[in-house]
């Protein structure tokens, strides 16, 4: 992902012909939280119901499947780390989930080449309509062209916070969803082809769009004809010791009320101290596509920085350091335990 400039023509251009659907959304959005409210208002039973029991999320098999990941070597793509990556993931989903699916896709990266994606998607009660999604990449970047040694620069990273870490963390909530069935609809997207952006040297300001091929794909084609869902929350970088989650600008611009109440959540359950209420800047990741192509609110929990080595992200972002000695299970846990909060507790 890159950090998207404000000013940028393409920006606000594309600002404008989303504001009427976004309006659109938010009108949606509080409606149905009317609705909500006014029927557990009127249902005695309903308020007498006993919150479900937040699961405990275990770190250290998340830890476990973030580790597995980076054992395979850089996943990226068109490499035999990366089938063995899919093959494994698609496995480990598929003893957890209802249903598990992998979505082929063909696109075009940043120098014309062709490749051949695969989102994997893994569903759990495939016939609700009240659903949401949670997402990450799973591919790791093939260039570590922000390595303070400049011949490093052409080298795959390890990515074992930028993508594993938030691929790992859904793993092992879909290993609580498992043991602990809900009734609601969750989809777990774990995007391709996220990091296959042009190396720093050769970027422009309109080189936004070679990010995100996965979730662009995704978005534009969802697995299910007329899939939607109420929001979605994409990880990226959510395993570096002692990270820090502010409000990042896209989340806030097109998902502000779901935002708002993942960060509350995260605070009552005494996590406040990563998941910082201050505004962040805008990133093009993912979730931005799924917002302006797809139209469903979608956050995305990123570790920001702006006094890294790099002004916005962690500072092993995208070199060859960026490997499992940086992952942390105390913010894997910090994470993984927000959303079963979100999922089992808040329902919303
Ligand atoms: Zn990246």
């Amino acid at each position: 992902m890159i950090q998207n400039k404000p000013l940028n023509n393409k920006f606000v251009a594309s600002i404008s012909l989303q504001l009427m659907v976004v309006m659109t959304t938010m009108v949606m959005i509080t409606a149905g939280c009317n609705n909500e409210q006014r029927q557990q208002a009127g249902s005695s039973v309903e308020t007498q119901k006993p919150l479900l029991q937040v699961p405990q999320f275990d770190a250290d098999s998340a830890y476990a499947y973030v580790k597995q990941q980076v054992d395979f070597g850089p996943r990226v793509p068109e490499t035999e780390a990366h089938a063995a990556a899919v093959a494994w993931i698609t496995q480990s989903l598929q003893q957890w989930a209802d249903t598990v699916l992998v979505q082929d896709f063909v696109t075009r990266v940043y120098d014309n080449r062709i490749f051949n994606g695969k989102n994997i998607i893994a569903s759990y009660n495939p016939g609700s309509k009240n659903r949401i999604f949670l997402s990450a990449h799973y591919d790791s970047r093939p260039y570590a062209d922000h390595d303070a040694d400049a011949s490093n620069h052409k080298t795959p990273i390890d990515g074992a916070n930028d993508g594993a870490s938030g691929t790992g963390v859904l793993m092992e909530l879909a290993r609580q969803l498992h043991l602990h069935p809900v009734s609601r609809g969750i989809d777990i997207i774990l995007f391709d082809l996220e990091d296959y952006g042009p190396p720093q040297d050769t970027q422009t300001d309109q080189g936004s769009d070679s990010w995100g091929l996965g979730s662009q794909h995704w978005s534009a084609n969802p697995h299910q004809p007329n899939y939607n869902a109420r929001y979605g929350i994409l990880l990226d970088m959510v395993g570096a010791a002692d990270a820090t989650f502010p409000l990042e600008g896209f989340s806030m611009y097109y998902a502000p009320d779901i935002t708002k109440r993942v960060w509350e959540t995260a605070a009552a359950a005494g996590y406040g101290d990563y998941f910082v209420f201050e505004k962040g800047t805008y990133i093009t990741d993912d979730h931005y596509f799924v917002n302006t192509i797809a139209n469903i609110p979608t956050l995305n929990i990123i570790h920001l920085e702006p006094g890294s080595v790099n002004g916005t992200f962690y500072d092993h972002w995208h070199t060859t350091s960026d490997d499992i000695t940086q992952i942390e299970p105390a913010t894997l846990k910090a994470v993984g335990q927000t959303l079963l909060a979100v999922i089992y507790q808040k329902s919303f």
